[in-house]
């Protein structure tokens, strides 16, 4: 007979683990508790020794689907006789460090209690247990218990706390248990701000609104969304005029996966991320004649589509058999997501027409997540409600507590000690005051929630990011990694192969390069200890700076003018503007130099016939012209340059100018342009391999979330013999940079030097 007390790290809380525990002990017939203590849980079983050894080994082989056991410390103890085992009261400080467990959608059997006539929680919005229902949005603190989430405000009816009390039931210490008799409570507003209807007659309320064409806010697990039935035109056209979002594609709530195949083809990778418990918005091909509206996604062959997740989204989808509804996040244009209930009914006003609301509050906003199959592989574009935060291991040699910043747009940032790294949710573009705050705030939360305290900070090179100006202002040691560097380190990473030697293809929009210009074209060599630029897209005018990101065209007379092609095929509106951005280029006047090949996507689409006049989101462009060849057999590619100034970019404009000029359709010059850039990527990469005899490729950069490019960059480079590796978990877009930045960081750790800026 033995005593052994059991330490277990990781995210342990929050996930079912105690009942776990409970029924793992008492199924070896050994003594003792279980509780929380601080962030960990904390284990004395006591029988005998072989019983003792295999609940050890149990307890990591079979956790709970939420759980991540990191570590299981065991010491021996004195027994003492104990022959029962119980949950017993969390100890520890309130602020103890604890990894709160990302929200889960409702898992099957909440489901279907949820709609079983006969139960005690039939079409109640709250149903949730040890194994589903939200976590980040509503914990307030560690260790996580009831009272220290949001939860706490409802005290359990005697029905709710025997469940939790009883060993044999699924809510056995769950602690957003909540019932109809004693949880939260659903309500519908009109936009006079008067009730309109409580309980479930809400939800009969809000399908009736969607029905007639209304648009309706609708309180979710992490903030409020926007709903309109996705067939309708004119509500999907008002949508838009409201919310101030010109052609950016809404995402789509199918009510179930047999409507979803109706309006996107699904291949199995893709069902699977559908239906899984992080229920992101898989952007999958739009079927020809699928029922939405033009307006939710114009100009794109792909449609963002998600099913239910919370209950809540169950009964309204229920509701509604068969109606995909438009389900969108509650904010004006970019700004943050609404979470809390003021500044919703504020901010979303003259946006909808009418609300649904609850009285559980949320604590921190969560967008939702987006992924995209390519390659028979789901990858993760926005790392979010569902994901965050699930802990990855340190880049190796990481030697020193670590916070990493990331960039402005897609802003994730990333803590790390030796041994894991927590990327925080998505936090949206810092250029908007409530995004930064919440980026400031964000950072104590998770400093708290890990524990880790960061001697030193690693951001952009850009000194106008808002994330490298809060960086710099720490008084702690910062590390500058160059955003291209962060990229391709962030793909290695990723598969932990980041202290090897790699060629790193970046392409992407925009990232500050060490010698001022705007790069975004790059060739890089990784060492395994310092990025060399090995070529890159020749330098050309970017006309008007930002101006140019805004107005495809621009970049267009850029490169033709570069070429020495006639810059009339560029497309702009009207000789006058034409002339003031010859100007600008002739005078160097607010005109940087760039590499980027997100511009060079702008170039392309526009003398293609396919960019829109005034971009109005990151990559619009570049997504028409995706959209524009992926109906398209390839027929050929436009000629490659390899020079001493880079690789010369301007030629494929005029090429693909040459070709709109002869009359040659938009979606082959698409097509022809894909072929050219994943041909460019090879030979790049054959170049660098003959010189260095490194045969790894990391790709990175926004641009390998277009299929196209990343899909057969990745066959042809397999073809050619080099081991490719591309993102997965990790964003491929600047919501990854916070990683290569912290893989940066352990490099220097690596190579024993410090870098002080
Ligand atoms: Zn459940
Ligand atoms: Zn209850
Ligand atoms: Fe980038």
């Amino acid at each position: 007979l033995i005593r052994a007390a059991i330490e277990v790290r990781g995210v342990v809380q929050g996930v079912g683990f105690r009942p776990f525990v409970h029924a793992l002990a008492t199924s070896h017939r050994l003594g003792g508790f279980v509780r929380n203590r601080g962030g960990v849980v904390e284990v004395e079983v006591e029988g005998p020794n072989a019983s003792v050894d295999g609940f050890v080994r149990r307890l990591r082989l079979d956790a709970p689907p939420l759980a991540r056991v990191e570590d299981v410390i065991r010491t021996a103890r004195e027994p003492r006789g104990e022959r029962e085992f119980r949950i017993v009261e969390s100890a520890g400080a309130a602020d103890a460090p604890a990894i709160v467990p990302p929200d889960i959608a409702a898992c099957a059997a909440c489901v279907d209690e949820l709609f079983d006539p006969r139960g005690r929680r039939y079409r109640y919005p709250f149903t949730s247990c040890t194994a589903c229902g939200p976590r980040l949005t509503v914990a307030i603190a560690g260790p996580y218990d009831r009272e220290r989430t949001t939860f706490a405000a409802f005290a359990m009816c005697a029905e709710c706390a025997s469940e939790y009390g009883d060993a044999a039931d699924r809510r056995f210490h769950a602690q957003t248990i909540a019932c109809p008799a004693c949880g939260p409570q659903l309500a519908a507003i009109d936009a006079r701000g008067a009730t309109a209807a409580t309980g479930d007659d809400a939800i009969a309320y809000a399908a009736d609104r969607l029905r007639a064409g209304d648009v309706v806010a609708i309180k979710g697990v992490g903030g409020y969304h926007l709903a309109i039935d996705a067939r309708s035109d004119p509500a999907a056209a008002r949508l838009r005029a409201r919310k101030r979002r010109d052609d950016k594609p809404f995402a789509v709530m199918a009510p179930d996966l047999a409507t979803a195949g109706a309006l996107v083809e699904l291949h199995a990778d893709e069902r699977v991320a559908l239906i899984a418990p992080a229920r992101p918005i898989v952007l999958a091909r739009r079927r020809a004649g699928a029922a939405v509206a033009g307006v939710v996604a114009p100009g794109s062959h792909l449609l963002g589509v998600m099913l239910p997740g919370s209950p809540l989204q169950h009964l309204v989808a229920a509701a509604l058999p068969g109606v995909p509804l438009v389900m969108t996040s509650g904010n004006r244009s970019d700004e943050p997501i609404a979470f809390a209930d003021a500044d919703a009914r504020v901010r979303l006003a003259g946006i909808a027409d009418a609300f649904v609301v609850h009285d559980l509050p949320i604590h921190d906003r969560c967008d939702d997540a987006v992924v995209r199959a390519v390659g028979g592989t789901v990858r993760v574009l926005r790392r979010a409600r569902g994901y965050a935060p699930a802990p990855i291991a340190s880049p190796d040699g990481l030697a020193r507590p670590t916070l990493a910043v990331g960039g402005q747009k897609k802003s994730v940032f990333g803590l790390a000690d030796e041994r894991r790294a927590i990327a925080s949710h998505y936090l949206g573009d810092l250029d908007h005051l409530p995004a930064y705050r919440a980026f400031a705030a964000a950072i104590e939360r998770y400093q708290q929630m890990t524990g880790v305290r960061p001697e030193r900070v690693a951001c952009d090179r850009h000194r106008d990011y808002a994330s490298t100006r809060w960086a710099r202002t720490r008084g702690l040691e910062v590390v500058e990694v160059q955003h291209h560097t962060a990229h391709v380190l962030a793909c290695l990473a990723e598969h932990g192969a980041d202290a090897a030697p790699a060629i790193g293809i970046a392409f992407d929009g925009t990232g500050y390069g060490d010698d001022g210009a705007i790069w975004g074209g790059e060739v890089l060599i990784w060492d395994g200890a310092v990025m060399r630029r090995d070529t890159h897209l020749a330098y050309v005018p970017m006309p008007g700076g930002e101006a140019a990101v805004r107005e495809p065209w621009r970049m267009a007379i850029a490169h033709l003018a570069a070429a020495g092609a006639d810059v009339d095929a560029a497309g702009a509106p009207g000789s006058l503007a034409r002339d003031a951005v010859l100007a600008l280029i002739v005078d160097r006047f607010h005109t940087p130099r760039t590499s980027s090949m997100g511009r060079l996507f702008d170039a392309v689409a526009a003398v293609a016939g396919v960019a829109p006049p005034r971009a109005t989101f990151d990559g619009h462009a570049a997504m028409a012209l995706e959209s524009c060849a992926a109906g398209e057999a390839p027929s050929g590619e436009y000629p490659l340059a390899f020079g001493p100034r880079g690789i010369d970019a301007s030629a494929i404009v005029a090429a693909a100018a040459a070709d709109a000029r002869a009359g040659v359709p938009a979606g082959v010059i698409a097509r022809r342009f894909h072929s050219t850039v994943v041909a460019l990527i090879e030979a790049a990469c054959r170049r660098a391999r003959a010189r260095t005899g490194i045969d790894r490729v990391a790709l990175s950069g926004g641009v390998f979330a277009n299929g196209i490019v990343l899909g057969e960059s990745i066959e042809r480079l397999a073809a050619s013999g080099f081991g490719v590796i591309a993102h997965r978990a990790v964003p491929t877009n600047d919501g990854g940079l916070w990683l290569g930045q912290l893989a940066y960081a352990a490099a220097l750790d690596r190579a024993g030097v410090q870098e002080c800026a």
